[in-house]
């Protein structure tokens, strides 16, 4: 008879590893699915590993690098008792119970009784291998975890939505001047937000143009543009580069089964992270498109997890009432 997991929990960022470490402790020997070593990171751990340092996470006075943060999460997890697979899920079934995982090519599927869904979103990039080198190094995808790092910089938005506009107002706190590069001249963004930016002494546009290439070796010095109807190049000096062209939650193997909005994040009940199936919870940025914090994601893992382990006990419960006791035999 194979294992049956009480948790499985799928993905290590901040809201699968604070959901590890609260049913670690729950004596529930969660199993982790942790996703896989990528080309752009030694362990796997969610966007957090991908960042230099965190000053916003709660308790680092001099603050902490984000895989150091991401590893610390993970040990803490493993030493109460959380076992790691680091491979992917590529197939789910929650149709019945226990609910069944298949990980990378594997026959026989993983089982478990319960279920914490931590995959992330992933933030959209331009896709330059100069973005990618830069990337902590002046290339950010979160103003509100970066935008200190900038004060009395000029730096660049790239993108027309209200990420980008949100984004760029927030910045000119911290910056000596924003500017927006979009590639039309019609912005997707709300008219409030459009408002609100065009209103900003401390923001301009630059439109109808792309970035070729983030320049700087060790850190951003400035943008390669092209403007793209009339093919002419140009070089934007800034120190910084922010990435606000949207951004993709990990859902595509609960296509089907799980709940999701337009957008692809998963539903889960308000003030809950119960999904439309009973056993099946959700934590982080894979259904929360508005805050995307660490200390937020981290947050609802604990959510998770305490709503699992009752959920647990609850079918405990159940099954106590219909399994007979030593007296009754
Ligand atoms: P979005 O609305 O999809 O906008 C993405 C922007 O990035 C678009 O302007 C798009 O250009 C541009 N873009 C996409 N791919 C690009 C590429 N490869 N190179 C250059 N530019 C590229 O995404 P979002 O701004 O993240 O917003 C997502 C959702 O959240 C929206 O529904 C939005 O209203 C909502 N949101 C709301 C608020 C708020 O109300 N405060 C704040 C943030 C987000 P095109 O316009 O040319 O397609």
């Amino acid at each position: 008879m194979p294992r049956v997991h009480d948790i499985v929990v799928i993905g290590s960022g901040p809201a699968g590893l604070t959901a590890a470490i609260y049913t670690a402790r729950a004596n529930l020997e969660p199993l982790v699915i942790e996703g896989e070593i990528s080309s752009t990171s030694d362990q796997p751990g969610g966007q957090l590993m991908l960042t230099t340092e965190v000053e916003n996470f709660p308790g680092f006075v001099n603050g902490i690098m984000g895989p150091e943060l991401m590893g610390a999460m993970r040990a803490q997890a493993a030493r109460f008792g959380a076992e790691f697979l680091t491979a992917k899920v590529s197939k789910v079934d929650f149709s019945e119970r226990p609910f069944r995982f298949w990980i990378n090519d594997a026959q026989e599927p993983t089982l478990g009784r319960a279920v914490i869904v931590a995959t992330g979103a992933l933030s959209l990039m331009l896709g330059l291998d100069s973005e990618r080198r830069l990337l902590g190094r002046g290339v950010s995808t979160c103003a509100t975890c970066d935008g200190f790092f900038f004060g009395g910089k000029p730096i660049a938005v790239i993108g027309g939505g209200d990420s980008a506009l949100e984004e760029a107002n927030f910045l000119t706190k911290f910056a000596s001047t924003v500017t927006i590069v979009h590639r039309r001249t019609a912005l997707r963004a709300s008219k409030i937000m459009q408002d609100r930016a065009m209103r900003n002494p401390k923001i301009s546009f630059v439109w109808e143009s792309e970035v070729l290439d983030v320049l700087g070796d060790e850190k951003v010095r400035g943008l390669e543009l092209r403007n793209v109807r009339t093919g002419i190049k140009s070089t934007l000096d800034v120190d910084g580069m922010f990435v606000a062209i949207g951004h993709v939650p990990n859902t595509d193997i609960f296509a089907g089964q799980l709940d999701m909005d337009e957008a692809g994040y998963l539903i889960t009940v308000p003030e809950s992270s119960r999904t439309n199936m009973e056993g099946i919870f959700a934590a982080g940025d894979v259904q929360d498109h508005t805050y995307r914090q660490a200390i937020t994601a981290a947050g609802s893992g604990c959510m998770a997890a305490i709503d699992a382990e009752r959920w647990l006990e609850s079918q405990d419960d159940v099954a106590a009432d219909v399994i007979p006791t030593p007296s009754q035999w």
